[in-house]
């Protein structure tokens, strides 16, 4: 008897119950096509929106500034100092989003964790959608606040819910901007609306947003032209903008006080100057030239029109993040596989990762892919959802 046995009975019980994960091993870079475990697959599993994790310009960017910076911090920023670098791409990157300041953090789920338990505590209150992504949901545990969940992308619960709590205590009501395994949208100005009744913080993760929505890819805030209407405003810079690390935009003050408060920020160490150059040209890029984003959605919309066509259902999507939606969680992995045989990667997405009997392919669209290529895979995928009986 060892006292770590029960690992070997969890991983028993997973793999028994079908929902043990397998990590493919990828060799080379991100793109529309990869080689995953040895078999060039296309690719539709990434969050690579507008194909910036293989860019010419990104990688230069980072090479260079390895020469200049070398490749480690050595110390978290608050003790060792920050560099230019990571001064520079704040002020970018507030300029980009239209917010008065930005502050970096390791990555989008460190910003969460960083930013909640600093605004809220034991005596306040969280409202957080139910389909939260799981870095907002331990943020709001490390806060110790009290956790109010409310229905999926409803403002009428959000309301119920916000009404039954006594008002003398902070409140804090925070939204995914674009659902990950859904692809829909907050409804933002109606949370909005409600914040300012109740005099609750607002908050949005925009990690699917930006580099999709609004003009340009500015992200959610944009989309509804609520600029300086929400208090705090959570980004990442490992899907659209192709790289790694996290930031928070908002008030000059919020991001003051996170240096002082942010326990990611205060007690680990900052990405690396290469990261933060790549990022700064992924900013850059963007800033230049809409025509990626303006790739992105027409790929997304020929493809969704295509899949509808056919006869899929897509789920309520307004986004590139499109579910197939096989119902069995069987079914949902024998599509992947046989997908996997004809050339495409695309991952089966279950439960617990969506409600039991919703389960789902979920595609994910990208401007590097090519029109060609999209419309030879909604062949593969009419081919094995017919012979899979999900079509009509
Ligand atoms: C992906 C994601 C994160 C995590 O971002 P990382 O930079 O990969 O840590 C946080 N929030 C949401 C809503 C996400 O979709």
């Amino acid at each position: 008897m060892n006292t770590l046995d029960f690992i070997t009975e969890e991983l028993g019980k997973l793999k028994e119950s079908g929902l043990f994960v397998n990590i493919r091993a990828i060799e080379g870079p991100q793109g529309a096509w990869i080689t995953v475990d040895g078999k060039k697959v296309f690719n539709l599993c990434s969050n690579n929106y507008l194909g910036l994790a293989n860019d010419t310009q990104l990688k230069s960017a980072a090479k260079k500034a390895i020469e200049t910076y070398g490749v480690g911090p050595a110390a978290v920023r608050t003790i060792a100092g920050t560099t230019t670098l990571h001064k520079e791409l704040e002020r970018k990157l507030a300029l980009f989003k239209g917010a008065e300041s930005t502050i970096s953090f390791q990555s989008g789920f460190c910003a969460n964790l960083a930013v909640i338990p600093a605004i809220v505590g034991e005596d306040d209150v969280v409202f957080s959608d139910e389909l939260n992504h799981a870095s907002i949901i331990d943020g709001c545990r490390l806060s110790r606040a009290k956790i109010v969940r409310y229905e999926h992308c409803n403002p009428k619960d959000l309301q119920a819910k916000i009404s039954g709590e006594k008002k003398d205590k902070r409140f804090l009501i925070i939204t995914d901007g674009v659902f990950s395994m859904e692809g829909d949208i907050a409804p933002l100005p109606e949370i909005v609306a409600i914040a300012r009744n109740f005099r609750a913080i607002t908050m949005v993760d925009d990690a699917h947003g930006e580099g999709v929505l609004g003009r340009g890819g500015r992200g959610i805030i944009d989309h509804f032209n609520l600029h300086g209407k929400v208090d705090i405003e959570v980004g990442t810079l490992s899907k659209a903008f192709g790289v790694v690390g996290g930031y928070i935009a908002g008030s000059k003050r919020l991001t003051d006080y996170l240096t002082q408060k942010g326990r990611p920020f205060l007690f680990s160490s900052a990405v690396t100057a290469a990261d933060v150059a790549a990022c700064i040209a992924a900013v850059d890029t963007l800033t230049a030239s809409d025509s990626l984003v303006k790739q992105l959605w027409e790929n997304t919309t020929s493809f969704q029109e295509k899949m509808r066509q056919i006869g899929f259902n897509l789920g309520h999507t307004k986004t590139p993040i499109t579910p197939v939606m096989t119902g069995d969680v069987k079914i949902a992995k024998d599509f992947s596989q046989q997908l996997f045989e004809e050339g495409i990667f695309a991952q089966a997405i279950g439960y617990p990762t969506v409600p039991a009997g919703e389960a789902r392919i979920r595609v994910m669209i990208s401007a590097a892919h090519s029109r060609d290529d999209l419309v030879w895979a909604t062949k593969r995928f009419e081919k094995i959802g017919k012979s899979l009986g999900i079509l009509r």
